[in-house]
């Protein structure tokens, strides 16, 4: 399924509960009180909630009393097992709620967790975030959603609050899931590629500063990379004639190598020339980088 438009949905302000105060859930919450919406919290550690019951946000007791006040029931708890320890005692308040649960994790939890709800009368909703804290609230900051199409077109005018685009991709509540973690693994792994190239830099006299247009102009190519192997994987065509895997890992071994000699850490880089190895002993020497996906899929 497409996108949802970029049109927001008009909004009359809806009571909901949110459960979880971390940076996420603190984001949100602000970002709900600042939209006029009447806000119920419930958070393991209560004082994380002061400054917003002082802006009009109500602290619920327990979990059973802020599930109670609002049919909508918004999560931001580290991870599923979180969502358990805090609804599980509660559950007999579950009949008739929707649960829109922004807390990651796997798709098949997910799963579960969207299986258990309905076992107790609620509907759950997954979503997955694709902003910090600071993007909360914002129009061009984006979530998954998957599940029940009911409950997301009944409040999708409360969730654009949260992050301007909501983009359903189907009733399977794996599906937002999936594609958050898709993109997770895209980001953690990027990102640390970064941290290893400033580390690099740091050991040869050279700062964050220093490297940050060539970084960036590096991650700035990477659309136009993405789109050309994108549409040759989708038609199975691993063809060696723009690259080599066997050109791939000698360039990875002079990484590695700049690195030993640097004194800097190599275990993302030698992670990287390992991939390719295998790659070559599976015979892909001759094809493309590509050809990294076949061997991935084949573990
Ligand atoms: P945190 O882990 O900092 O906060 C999580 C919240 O979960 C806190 O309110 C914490 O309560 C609560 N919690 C954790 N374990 C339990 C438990 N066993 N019982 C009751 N409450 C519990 O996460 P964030 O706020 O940063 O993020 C929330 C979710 O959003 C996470 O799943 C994260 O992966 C995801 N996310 C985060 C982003 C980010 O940039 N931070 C971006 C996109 C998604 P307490 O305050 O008492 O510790």
């Amino acid at each position: 399924m497409n996108a949802t438009p970029l049109t927001p949905t008009p909004l009359t302000p809806t009571p909901l509960t949110l459960i979880g105060l971390g940076p996420m859930g603190h984001a949100m919450a602000t970002a709900l009180l600042d939209k006029g919406h009447q806000v119920t919290l419930w958070n393991r550690t209560a004082s994380r909630a002061d400054d917003l019951v002082e802006r009009g946000a109500t602290l619920a007791a327990s979990p059973e009393e802020a599930i109670a006040a609002n049919e909508l029931v918004i999560l931001s708890l580290t991870d599923y097992d979180a969502m358990y320890s805090v609804l599980e005692p509660a559950a007999a308040t579950l009949p008739g709620r929707v649960i829109v649960n922004l807390s990651s994790d796997t798709p098949k939890k997910a799963r579960e967790a969207a299986s258990w709800a309905a076992g107790h009368g609620a509907a759950h909703l997954t979503g997955g975030v694709l902003a910090p804290p600071h993007g909360i609230g914002k129009p061009e900051s984006s979530t998954f959603y998957s599940g029940p199409h009911e409950a997301y077109a009944k409040h999708r005018a409360t969730l654009e609050v949260l992050t301007g685009e909501t983009d359903y991709r189907g009733e399977d509540p794996g599906l937002a899931a999936l594609m958050y973690q898709l993109n997770m693994v895209i980001f953690w792994t990027s990102v640390s590629s970064y941290w290893y190239a400033i580390a690099l830099a740091k050991a040869n006299g050279l700062s964050a500063a220093d490297i940050l247009p060539y970084a960036s102009q590096n991650m700035t190519g990477m659309p136009e990379f993405l789109s050309f192997y994108s549409a040759r994987i989708d038609a199975d065509n691993h063809e060696g004639d723009v690259d080599r895997l066997a050109m791939g890992l000698a360039s990875m071994e002079h990484v590695v190598h700049t690195h030993t000699d640097s004194g800097v850490d190599a275990a993302l880089p030698s992670a990287v020339a390992d991939l390719f190895r295998r790659g070559m002993e599976a015979g892909h020497a001759k094809d493309s980088f590509s050809s990294i996906v076949e061997l991935l899929g084949t573990r």
